[in-house]
């Protein structure tokens, strides 16, 4: 028996969602849970660029973001919001991505600063990525450079709304379309990029898998996949150190 198998591996299906619901006032409670879910939001500000100089008027008494029931939050577990404030270079993006796979569903992500939308004035420079949202699902883009506290406060509300009325489905997307999205990232990192997150497991869980959540990149994972071979490396190396 291979030591491995014991090791649970990844991609493995776990229960199915997508349960029928049968209890008539499910929808009522759906709108309650939105309407509060608009309300209370944590955010984490990953300050890639410049934009990022516009958030503590936006967050601190003058605008006051915390009216709206958005706080700062430092870590990606337990934020809803991912906000990116400007260029994001290509090794930034890695950990951009990182983080946003961490961050628990139902996620959002708002793009301040024409460099998310479309390189901005970064849009010749080989080291910048240049459409976030070929990389992530952006619900949200502040479009200026750099965009005032005003026109932040008016992306947060219009993210607020979206949520309310249940339009903001984008971190489904990513589920739905993980294939293209990490062909978009293959092509910007080399072909063995992944990360420690296992999105089609996740994907299964949801009951977001579509016949665009697996492909030709995704099978490139299991080609390259080194957090496997990392911890069969850690248990030689602790049977090594038994005998
Ligand atoms: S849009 Fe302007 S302010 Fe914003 S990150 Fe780019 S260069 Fe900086």
């Amino acid at each position: 028996m291979s030591k491995l198998d014991n090791i649970p591996v990844r991609h493995q299906p776990t229960e199915a969602a997508g349960r029928k619901r049968t209890n008539p006032l499910a929808h009522v409670f759906d709108e309650l849970v939105k309407f509060c879910q608009s309300r209370s939001m944590f955010m984490l500000h990953y300050c890639t660029g410049c934009g990022a100089i516009e958030l503590p008027p936006a967050m601190t008494s003058r605008f006051d973001m915390e009216r709206l029931g958005i706080q700062p939050m430092v870590t990606p577990r337990q934020a809803d919001i991912l906000l990116i404030t400007g260029y994001v270079s290509i090794k930034t993006l890695k950990r951009i991505i990182l983080t946003y796979e961490q961050m628990q569903s139902p996620k959002y992500v708002i793009g301040i600063c024409s460099c998310t939308v479309n390189g901005g004035m970064y849009w010749q420079s080989y080291a910048t990525a240049k459409v976030l949202k070929d990389y992530l699902p952006v619900d949200v883009y502040i479009a200026g450079c750099m965009p005032r506290p005003e026109a932040v406060i008016s992306g947060m509300r219009e993210l607020m709304s979206d949520i309310k009325s249940g339009r903001a489905q984008n971190w489904k997307r990513y589920y739905e379309n993980y294939d293209h999205y990490l062909g978009n990232q293959q092509k910007l990192f080399g072909e063995d990029w992944q990360t420690p997150t296992d999105i089609i497991a996740e994907a299964r869980h949801y009951g977001l898998m579509t016949d665009r959540t697996l492909g030709e990149h995704t099978a490139l994972l299991e080609k390259h996949q080194r957090p496997l071979e990392a911890l069969e490396m850690r248990l030689s190396a602790r049977e090594k150190q038994k005998t």
